[in-house]
C-alpha cells in the first residue's frame, strides 16, 4: 500500500527500525518486545497493536502494554504523517492489561475514536468516554472504507469478554491470545514474521506460553481446539495471521500445525508455576 524502501528486506535492517511493519497490504504491525525471565532464559514476548487502514478510516486493534504507549503513538504518528486514513476506531480483544492497557490514553489522544468490541465494563474505569463505546458481537462488521472489520469466533478465549477480529479485505485474522509464543531477542527475531525467525522452536515457544498465560490450556482437551482453529481458518480463508503475543504468521498452512503442536504438548505437562521473581539486591 505505501512505498517500501527498495531492495531490503526485514531481515537486513536493524531491530529498532522494522516497526511499523506491513505484515498485509494497509495492515502494519507497531508495538514494543517486553523481557521475560524463566528457567534462566530471557523470552522475548510481544504486546502488539496493528493498525487497519481502509480508504476513510483506520482501525487499532489492541493498545499495547502500557509502558508501550509512546511506542505504539510514536508508531502511529508515522502512519498518519504518510497518508493513513485518521484512527477513528479503537477494537480491543479482551480487558487484560496487555491488550488495552492504552486504552484511555488513545481515547484521549484520538477524540474522534469509538471504542468496539465487547465493551463491558470499560465505562467503570472511564465514564468520561461511555458514549463513545459501541458493543459488537459476532458477525458484526465495521465498514473502514474498502474494507471491514469484522468481531469473529475467538477460538482460544482468555476472558469470557473476548472476541477475535478479522480484516475482510486482506483476510487477517486478530486472535488476541490465540498463538501466543515469545521469541529470542539474541537470536535477532524482534520485528520478524514467524517464518523470518527460522531458528525459532515454534512448538517450544508455544507451549512455554501456554503454560504461563493458558493455565485452563492443562485442563481441556485442544485437541478440540486445534479442530476448531482449523475450522475458523478454513470458514474464514485466512491469509495472515497477526497474534497479539506470537510473531506474525504469513504461511498459515506450515506454521499453524507447529503452534498447535505445542498447545497439545503443553496441554500435558504440569503447569511448572509463574515466571522467576529476580532477588533482590542485598538478599542473601
Ligand atoms: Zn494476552
Ligand atoms: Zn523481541
Amino acid at each position: 500500500m505505501l512505498d517500501k524502501p527498495q531492495g531490503t528486506t526485514a531481515l537486513d535492517r536493524p531491530v529498532a527500525e522494522r516497526m511499523p511493519r506491513e505484515i498485509a497490504p494497509g495492515v502494519f504491525w507497531i508495538g514494543d518486545c517486553l523481557a521475560q525471565r524463566h528457567k534462566g532464559k530471557v523470552y522475548h514476548g510481544y504486546n502488539a497493536a496493528f493498525l487497519v487502514a481502509g480508504d476513510e478510516a483506520s482501525i487499532l486493534v489492541e493498545t499495547g502494554h502500557p509502558k508501550d504507549f509512546p511506542v505504539i503513538e510514536r508508531h502511529l504518528n508515522e502512519l498518519f504523517a504518510r497518508g493513513v486514513a485518521p484512527l477513528k476506531y479503537l477494537f480491543v480483544t479482551h480487558q487484560e492489561t496487555p491488550h488495552c492497557g492504552g486504552l484511555g490514553r488513545i481515547l484521549k489522544t484520538c477524540p474522534e475514536a469509538i471504542l468496539c468490541g465487547d465493551v463491558s465494563d470499560y465505562h467503570l474505569a472511564f465514564p468520561q468516554y461511555e458514549h463513545r463505546m459501541r458493543w459488537m458481537k459476532e458477525g458484526d462488521e465495521i465498514d473502514l472504507g474498502g474494507r471491514t472489520l469484522m468481531a469473529v469466533e475467538p477460538v482460544i478465549r482468555d476472558l469470557r469478554t473476548t472476541w477475535w477480529g478479522f480484516d475482510t479485505k486482506e483476510r487477517v485474522l486478530f486472535p488476541g491470545d490465540g498463538f501466543a509464543y515469545s521469541h529470542y531477542h539474541e537470536d535477532g527475531h524482534c520485528g520478524l514474521v514467524a517464518e523470518e525467525a527460522v531458528s525459532l522452536d515454534l512448538p517450544d515457544v508455544s507451549s512455554t506460553f501456554a503454560d504461563l498465560a493458558l493455565f485452563w490450556t492443562k485442563f481441556a482437551d485442544m485437541n478440540v481446539y486445534c479442530d476448531r482453529l482449523d475450522h475458523l481458518i478454513d470458514r474464514l480463508g485466512v491469509k495472515t495471521i497477526a497474534p497479539t503475543h506470537g510473531l506474525p504468521i504469513t504461511d498459515v498452512k506450515v506454521t499453524v500445525p507447529k503452534v498447535q503442536a505445542g498447545l497439545k504438548a503443553a496441554a500435558l505437562m504440569p503447569e511448572s508455576g509463574t515466571n522467576e521473581k529476580v532477588p533482590v539486591a542485598g538478599a542473601a
